[in-house]
């Protein structure tokens, strides 16, 4: 069989993934501390998790509206309301999703054309580009800086732009890099994507997790919620990343756009999952303040801890993640986290995996236990002694 033939050629245009590379190697070293998952150390909250126990007992076992239940999209509507003053319609302007994950991959299907330009402001969540290329777009990588702290500027946004460009995905809080964007900030990329008419994917899956400055949702700018699909979930914040359960808000048009392609791909959300998620937002808050005081806690000894052992680690103020530089080193990102692994047993991930613009740095993640942090802190230390 002629295998290359068989797979579609915008699946050969997929590279493979970076990160699963990496992991196959961690699966040949012992005694491991790893800094290398995205996703949070605790368990789902008891009452979350109990919602759900309870919502199985009463026989919740069927299909759900293909929007979601309702109950949950208004929950969902007046979440966005309070935190960000922006008004969405639960019935026409929310769409409750397998994760972000489904929802992006749903937005970029239900709006890019063949050819169209997608930008992405690298370093960058591993899944935008191949998502892109899947949908047929085209991915156009815009750099953002660690002398910039990784936020986009207008400038750069400006330069990258064409005639085919069509959708800006924005991360912020960012994975990762932990950067985040302030108001102002944001206002000055909207004026750019209204001159250029462009829509922006605004991934917003950290949202909860910032550490003093308020998050600013692109929505909430003037004359942007037309202009934006809004991402978040319950993965992180609440700590469910296996419920797989996420939502996307947006003008009617776009919402009924992805809702044609869920309804004949996933027909719905997992219903014990939707019932889970209604019930951490309603009594969610305070296991999330809770488990975000933890991060707080954990960041600050790892940015320290990492300026301590002589890499260069600005501030990261939302999301789990720490991205220090180790150009000092001499070794490319994925020379560091692979020696590192294999002499001392600690998971970083190479920068480099996130786009180019992430090459010299490694991706730390502090959503691992103190202990483990403080170990491989310490091995990083005897580590970069001896290189
Ligand atoms: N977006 C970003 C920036 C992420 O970091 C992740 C997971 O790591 C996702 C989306 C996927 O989220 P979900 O679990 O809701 O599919």
């Amino acid at each position: 069989m002629n295998w290359e033939n068989v797979i579609s050629s915008r699946v050969h245009q997929v590279p493979s993934s970076g990160i699963r590379k990496f992991f196959d190697l961690v699966s040949e070293v012992d005694d491991v501390v790893s800094l290398g998952v995205g996703e949070p150390d605790f368990v789902t909250p008891w009452h979350i998790r109990e919602a759900s126990f309870y919502s199985l007992e009463q026989g919740d076992t069927m299909y759900t509206s293909n929007y979601g239940l309702l109950e949950l999209r208004t929950e969902i509507a007046k979440n966005i309301e309070t935190n960000y003053n922006v008004s969405y319609d639960p019935q026409g302007e929310v769409l409750v999703t397998v994760g972000v994950s489904e929802a992006l991959d749903l937005a970029l299907r239900a709006l890019v054309e063949e050819g169209d330009e997608v930008i992405l402001p690298e370093p960058c969540y591993v899944s935008y580009k191949p998502s892109t290329i899947l949908a047929g777009g085209r991915a156009v990588k815009v750099q953002t800086d660690r002398q910039n702290e990784f936020k986009l500027t207008a400038q750069n946004l400006e330069r990258v732009i064409s005639e085919q460009s069509k959708i800006l995905i924005l991360c912020y809080p960012n994975n990762p890099t932990g950067a985040i964007m302030e108001r102002d900030e944001l206002l000055e990329i909207a004026q750019v994507v209204k001159e250029h008419d462009l829509i922006v994917l605004a991934d917003e899956i950290y949202a909860e997790l910032t550490y003093g400055k308020e998050h600013t949702s692109f929505a909430s700018l003037p004359g942007m919620k037309e202009r934006t699909i809004l991402f978040n979930g319950f993965s992180k914040a609440y700590a469910m990343t296996g419920w797989r359960i996420g939502y996307a808000t947006a003008p009617e048009p776009i919402i009924q756009a992805m809702m044609k392609i869920h309804q004949y791909t996933m027909l719905c959300a997992p219903i014990i999952s939707q019932k889970a998620a209604l019930e951490a937002l309603k009594n969610g808050r305070k296991e999330l303040d809770k488990m975000a005081d933890s991060y707080n806690q954990r960041r600050r000894v790892i940015t320290k801890g990492l300026n301590d052992v002589g890499l260069d680690c600005f501030e990261p103020e939302g999301a789990f993640y720490a991205f220090p530089s180790i150009e000092r080193t001499g070794l490319s990102s994925e020379e560091f986290a692979e020696r590192l692994l294999q002499e001392e047993g600690v998971v970083v991930i190479p920068g480099e995996v996130f786009g180019k613009s992430g090459e010299g740095f490694i991706r730390c993640s502090y959503a691992s236990s103190m202990e483990d942090i403080c170990e491989a802190l310490t091995r990083i230390e005897r580590f970069i002694k001896k290189i």
